[in-house]
C-alpha cells in the first residue's frame, strides 16, 4: 500500500481508530474499567474533544469492537499470533500499539465479547480494521494488510463484502 495515495478521510479514520485503541488500552490498564466501559469512555472523550463528531467516534468505536470480538473468538494460541502480528513496525520500534495492549489487557473479557456473536462478522469496503487478511466473499480473492486500514473494494471483482482472518 502506498500511503501517499490515501485520501484525507481515510487517514482520519485510521488515525481515529488507533487513537481510540490507545486510549481504551490506557483506561483498561488503569484498572477501573471493563472493556465495554473503556471503549465507551474512549469514544465519548474523543467526540467531546471536538475534533471528531460523535457519529464518527461511535462508528469507529464499533469497528474497533468488532475486531476485538473477532480476535476473542480465537483460542489463546491464535490470539497470541494476532497480537504479535498487529502493527509489527510499531512493535519493532519498541512501541506497543494500543490494539495489542488492549488485546492483552482484555484477554478475559474477550471471551465474553466473542460469546455474544457466534457468526463470522462481515467486513465492508470503507470500514476500518486492524491488520489481517480479508477474503472477498464473492470471488475468494485475499488481501493481506500489515497495518490498520480503511478497506478498499476487492481488487479482483470490485465487490465490497469480506471475511476476516489472521
Ligand atoms: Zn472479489
Amino acid at each position: 500500500m502506498n500511503d501517499e495515495k490515501h485520501k484525507p478521510e481515510e487517514h482520519e479514520d485510521v488515525g481515529l481508530y488507533q487513537k481510540m485503541a490507545d486510549r481504551a488500552a490506557e483506561l483498561m490498564q488503569e484498572g477501573r474499567k471493563t472493556l465495554d466501559e473503556a471503549l465507551k469512555k474512549a469514544s465519548e472523550e474523543i467526540s467531546s474533544g471536538g475534533e471528531y463528531t460523535r457519529e464518527k467516534s461511535e462508528k469507529i468505536g464499533e469497528f474497533l469492537r468488532r475486531d476485538l470480538t473477532e480476535v476473542g473468538k480465537k483460542a489463546q494460541e491464535a490470539r497470541d499470533t494476532v497480537i504479535n502480528a498487529v502493527e509489527p513496525h510499531r512493535v519493532a520500534a519498541g512501541v506497543q500499539s494500543g490494539l495489542s495492549r488492549l488485546l492483552k489487557t482484555a484477554a478475559d473479557t474477550l471471551n465474553e465479547l466473542a460469546g455474544k456473536s457466534e457468526q463470522a462478522l462481515e467486513y465492508k469496503t470503507g470500514e476500518v480494521t486492524s491488520p489481517g487478511t480479508l477474503t472477498c466473499r464473492d470471488c475468494g480473492k485475499e488481501m493481506h494488510f500489515k497495518a490498520t486500514v480503511r478497506i478498499p473494494p476487492c481488487p479482483s471483482c470490485h465487490k465490497t463484502v469480506f471475511r476476516k482472518s489472521y
